[in-house]
This record gives structure tokens, sequence and C-alpha cells, in this order.
């Protein structure tokens, strides 16, 4: 039997990087909040799923009447996000049951197309986790700043420069069998875990990966916003 299908929608960042008045996920992309476009290519691919949406506190309110006024009437589960990333999905995998596909997906990347999400969906029933990757094409360095404010360069990270085609860079929806992420995110919090196939593998799961898309951006900066617009505008 299939399994019930879940989206954890992450929009509880306060989303500094973008220097505007709200966090970035409310920002208008194409006369909509870039969290209603997301959530849309969900309901799209997968016409049933259940969506929870993790929002900061603060903008509860605000989003039930942004979703009132616009009539954005699909059912959300809202939950309140936690200090880091992580401690908002912990707060989300409480109102998923085992048995379920869950799918954890960063509010701010409208641009999946819905076919990625129909066929990650369909292929997550027979892995515990799946993971969408892009090659990397530029080579990655790890850098720290001295005591005298200059940048240093540590090293490239390893592998990079002797063979760049090893490096691959993660994306957004990573999908799981529910009772696979709800054990793994028992762990204690780390600042390693930047992602959920992270702490699940720390939890000694076995990660499964397909291609992603270049175009799946996390829109993070307001050139981002603009590279989306473009895109947009484009279809
Ligand atoms: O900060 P980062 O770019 O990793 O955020 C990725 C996603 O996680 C964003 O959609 C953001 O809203 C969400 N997030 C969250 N709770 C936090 C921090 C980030 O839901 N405490």
């Amino acid at each position: 039997m299939e399994r019930r299908k879940f989206v954890i929608m992450m929009a509880a960042g306060s989303g500094t990087r973008m220097g505007a008045d709200m966090p970035k996920q409310f920002l208008e992309l194409n006369g909509k909040a870039i969290l209603q476009g997301t959530i849309e290519v969900f309901l799209k691919a997968c016409p049933g799923i259940s969506v929870i949406t993790v929002l900061p506190e603060a903008f509860v309110d605000y989003w039930k009447t942004y979703c009132y006024k616009r009539n954005f009437t699909c059912p959300q589960i809202i939950v309140k996000g936690g200090i880091t990333r992580f401690h908002s999905v912990r707060n989300a995998l409480e109102r998923v049951p085992e048995g379920a596909l869950v799918a954890v997906h960063d509010g701010v990347r409208p641009l999946i197309s819905e076919k990625l999400v129909a066929e990650m969906f369909e292929r997550a029933e027979s892995v515990p986790a799946l993971i969408p990757v892009i090659p990397c094409v530029d080579t990655m360095k790890v850098l720290k700043k001295t005591r005298y404010g200059e940048t240093e360069v540590l090293e490239t990270v390893p592998g990079a420069e002797a063979d760049r085609s090893m490096l691959y860079g993660a994306q957004t929806p990573q999908i799981f069998h529910s009772e696979v992420i709800k054990e793994a995110y028992s762990l204690p919090y780390d600042t390693s875990f930047t992602d959920d196939a992270s702490v699940v593998d720390r939890h000694g799961k076995k990660l499964s990966y397909i291609m992603g898309e270049r175009l799946n951006i996390k829109i993070t900066t307001a050139d981002d916003l603009t590279l989306a617009k473009a895109i947009l505008s484009l279809r």
C-alpha cells in the first residue's frame, strides 16, 4: 500500500541575508508570496498531500491573514519554528505519523518542478531517504578570516581539486520514510547538521540520491530574488 504523503514546508527562518523588512518567504514573486508559490508546486504534483508549514512565531497570524485574504485555502498544519532549522524540523515531525513519506522542503525554493516532486515521491516509496543533488561547477575552498581581517585559504575541499566531479550540492526536497527521520531527529543537536540528510546519515541510515535541478535555487539574497523573477518571466 502507498504511504500517506506529507510535506514539511520550512519557513521559520528570519531571512536576514535578504536585507528586507520581513523574512524572504513572505516577499512576493510573480504576485504571490514565495511560500505560497512553493506550497502550490507540491499541491499540484501530489494532490491530497498534507502540508505542514513551519513559521516564525511572530508571523503565524500574519500568514493566516495573508492566506485568508488571498483565498489560499489549502489546509495547512501550522507549526512554530525553533531556534535552528534542526529544531524547526523536529517540531514539525511531531505532527507526522509513522508509516508515511515525508518531504522536508525549504519554503524559499519555489522554482522546483512538479515533475521532479512527483518523481521523487514515487521513488521514495522504495528507499528510506532520497536526496536531490546537483554537480558543483565551482571548485570549493574552505576559507577563514585571520586575526587581521584578511581572508586565508585553508584548503580546497578534500577531493575537489583532484576530481571535482565527486562534489555535489544537496538541495531540497529531501524525502524520508517518516519512521526513519523521526528516529534520526531524536539525536542531540549538532552544528554540523545543515540539512536533514546529515541527520539521517549520522543516525546510520542509507541515503539514496537523485539528480536535482539547477534552477531549484534557494532564494536567499536580493540577487536570488532578481534571478527567480527572470526565470519565471521565461517560463
Ligand atoms: O537558513 P537556511 O538558509 O538554511 O534556511 C533554509 C530554510 O529553513 C528556510 O526556508 C528557512 O525559513 C528555514 N528555517 C526554519 N527554521 C529556522 C531556520 C531556518 O524553518 N530556525
